[in-house]
């Protein structure tokens, strides 16, 4: 499926809550893992899944469907 380049509203993978990814974006509350990007609501949210990236992705996936 082709991926929308369109600014849509993202689920944080740590909290579970909606970050904009536009706003996410300009803060540089956004990373990159396994080809997928991940925005956060808040510098702890990202650090904790730059710490341990696999946990939250695999999360986010499985919530995501
Ligand atoms: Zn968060």
């Amino acid at each position: 499926m082709p991926y929308e380049a369109e600014p849509i509203d993202e689920t944080d993978p740590v909290c579970g809550m909606e970050a904009d990814a536009d706003q996410a974006h300009d803060v540089g509350l956004e990373t990159e893992y396994s080809g997928r990007r991940y925005v956060f609501c808040s510098e702890p949210c990202l650090e904790a899944f730059n710490a341990d990236p696999a946990r939250y992705a695999q999360l986010e996936e499985r919530s995501a469907i």
